[in-house]
Formats: C-alpha cells, sequence, structure tokens
C-alpha cells in the first residue's frame, strides 16, 4: 500500500478536482464562512472547541492581504453572533510577512483589534523557520496590548526550548506541535524519537511554569506521554487543552474528550480548499489511500 500511496501522491494533479474535493470535504470545512460556523456548531455540539483557519495562497502582493483580514473580522463577527466556541488561527505570511513586515504588523493589529471588540483569542500559527524569530516577536509585541493572543512552538526546531524559556519567563499561551515545514538538520531535528523528545521538553517547561498550553498531535504515543506529564505536574483542566486537525484521529479524539480533556479542533475554511487538500495528501502519502478509495469506491475514504 505504501508503494501505491507514492504513486498517488505523485499523480495528485491528475486526480479530478470533483474526487480531491470529496476527499478534501473531511480535512476542510468548505468553502464559505457559513460552512465554517456550522462545522464549528457539529463540533461544539460533540463537546469540542475550533480554531477557524482562513485557508490563503501564499500571498505576493500586499493588496492581496486585505481580503484575508476581512474575512478573518467577518469569522469573528459570526463566532460571536452565533455564540460559538471558537478562536481564529492566523498565518502573518497571509498578511504579507515576507512582504513587507510593517504591513503584516497593521493588518494583524486589526484582526486583534476585532478580536479585542469580542474578548475573543488569536493564535498566530508558526510556519517556516525563517519567519520564526519575526512571528515570536510579532507575538510578544501585540500581546503588551492584548494579552489574549498565541503562539506556536516547533518540536523539530533545535531554538524552540530557548523560546519556550523566554515566554515561560513572561507567561502566554502556546500551541506545541511537530512541526511541518521541511528544515534543515542543522536547524531541526529529524528522527522521529528525537523529535518527541523535543515535544515533552516543551511541554515541561512550559507547563511546568504555568503557561497555558495547546498540546497539537494526534500521535498516539505523544498523548499518552502527555497525559502522564499533566498528572505527574498536576495540571488543572483550564491550563491546557488538546487540538488535532479537522478530519484526522477522530476515534483518538473522542477518547481524549470523553475522558474530560478540553480539545479544539483546527477548522480550516476558503476559497483556497484545493491547494491546502493537496499539500495535506501530500504531507502525509498514508492519507492518499483515501483518495484511492474515493476513486473505486466513490465514498471519499471516510473515517467510521
Ligand atoms: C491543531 C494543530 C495545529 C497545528 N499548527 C501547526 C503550526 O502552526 N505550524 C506547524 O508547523 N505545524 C502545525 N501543525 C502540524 C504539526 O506540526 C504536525 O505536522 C502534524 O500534527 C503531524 O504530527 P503529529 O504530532 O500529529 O504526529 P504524526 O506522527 O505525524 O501523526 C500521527 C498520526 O496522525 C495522522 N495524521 C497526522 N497529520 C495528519 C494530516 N495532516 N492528515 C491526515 N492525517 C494525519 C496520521 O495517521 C499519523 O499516523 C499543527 C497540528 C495540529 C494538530
Amino acid at each position: 500500500m505504501k508503494a501505491l500511496n507514492a504513486v498517488v501522491v505523485k499523480t495528485l494533479p491528475l486526480v479530478p478536482k470533483p474526487i480531491v474535493r470529496r476527499v478534501a470535504s473531511r480535512y476542510v470545512a468548505g468553502e464559505t464562512l457559513d460552512d465554517a460556523l456550522a462545522c464549528v456548531a457539529a463540533l461544539n455540539a460533540e463537546g469540542c472547541m475550533a480554531t477557524l483557519d482562513v485557508l490563503g495562497e501564499d500571498v505576493t502582493r500586499l493588496e492581496e492581504t486585505e481580503e484575508t483580514v476581512v474575512e478573518y473580522e467577518r469569522a469573528l463577527d459570526g463566532i460571536a453572533a452565533r455564540k460559538l466556541d471558537s478562536n481564529v488561527s492566523v498565518k502573518l505570511t497571509a498578511l504579507g510577512l515576507k512582504l513587507d513586515a510593517a504591513h503584516c504588523r497593521r493588518q494583524f493589529a486589526r484582526i486583534v483589534d476585532d478580536a479585542r471588540r469580542h474578548g475573543n483569542f488569536v493564535r498566530i500559527d508558526m510556519e517556516d523557520s525563517s519567519v520564526t524569530g519575526e512571528t515570536l516577536k510579532i507575538y510578544a509585541e501585540a500581546r503588551q496590548s492584548y494579552p489574549r493572543i498565541g503562539a506556536v512552538l516547533q518540536a523539530y526546531l533545535k531554538r524552540s526550548p530557548d523560546d519556550a524559556q523566554k515566554i515561560a519567563e513572561a507567561g502566554g499561551n502556546v500551541r506545541v506541535c511537530k512541526g511541518i515545514y521541511v528544515e534543515p538538520p542543522k536547524i531541526a531535528y529529524q528522527d522521529p524519537e528525537r523529535i518527541r523528545q523535543g515535544y515533552m521538553e516543551l511541554l515541561e517547561i512550559l507547563l511546568s511554569s504555568g503557561v497555558y498550553v495547546g498540546i497539537a498531535t494526534h500521535d498516539p504515543v505523544l498523548v499518552e506521554r502527555a497525559l502522564v506529564l499533566l498528572q505527574k505536574l498536576s495540571v488543572p483542566r483550564e491550563k491546557y487543552e488538546f487540538q488535532m486537525l479537522l478530519g484526522v484521529a477522530r476515534a483518538l479524539r473522542r477518547r481524549i474528550v470523553d475522558d474530560g480533556h478540553r480539545l479544539r479542533v483546527y477548522v480550516p475554511y476558503g476559497r483556497a480548499w484545493y491547494a491546502y487538500s493537496v499539500r495535506r495528501l501530500k504531507e502525509n502519502p498514508a492519507i492518499a489511500g483515501h483518495v484511492l478509495k474515493g476513486l473505486f469506491l466513490g465514498d471519499g475514504g471516510r473515517e467510521k
């Protein structure tokens, strides 16, 4: 199956868009804000919190960031109007970080202003290592005027324990994840078990200093280790949450919620669903098998 999946990944661009759409429907809430809010309402009914991500292509012109800001404002307004339990996650490159950092700061400040108006929370997703330092800087600056802002640290980056120490001293809110970008061995661990060790090191630094932590993983080994650590440090339920991507590891997600832990689902939506889905499928060849099922069984490989 592995070899077959690799072939599917290579030939993905040839897969008809309707098939990708059927498979993607598991990982993406839909194209519109209404689709996304309906998805959040369903998750809330299941006892899960959510975070909305407006899908966007890499921007090449600063004007393109306008649409993203407006959509985040609409999302925050919609969450408030429907009294949903959801915050938002924002990628700073979609606001022009790689083109003009000052412009990005201004656009981000507009989203933060809207969140402040609603008393909601904004998470800054972490992207590739070329923007790690600047992203953490913008996070720290923005928190001075509005504390309900969170950062993300990636366990594969060798610098992350130092970044965690700094946040531990200042106080804050951090999502910990393994890291999804391809990074060179000089700056990032490659060995899966070493990345897990790095992940646990970050959790220990942050949780033991009282930082609120989002434990973002679908790896059952890490979930077990995190549960042991939470118990060892007697972390209260209000000081952490688990986080998972929409459509991934739903059985594990159910178990965590049933055991009484808080869990937030990352809900991407928007017109850029195709690019996002193809990226997800390429990142995880095992999932390419679902494309095959979609092709032959017509069920989109839906999780039972
Ligand atoms: C809520 C959330 C937010 C994230 N935010 C960021 C971020 O800001 N920056 C960043 O660099 N990375 C982010 N990530 C991605 C993260 O860094 C990992 O790449 C991803 O979660 C896979 O690592 P894992 O811990 O789930 O373990 P893995 O060992 O990679 O995965 C465990 C199992 O989960 C399933 N799985 C994992 N990922 C997927 C997927 N994408 N599609 C389908 N099945 C999958 C597979 O069955 C796999 O066997 C985020 C992840 C989550 C859950």
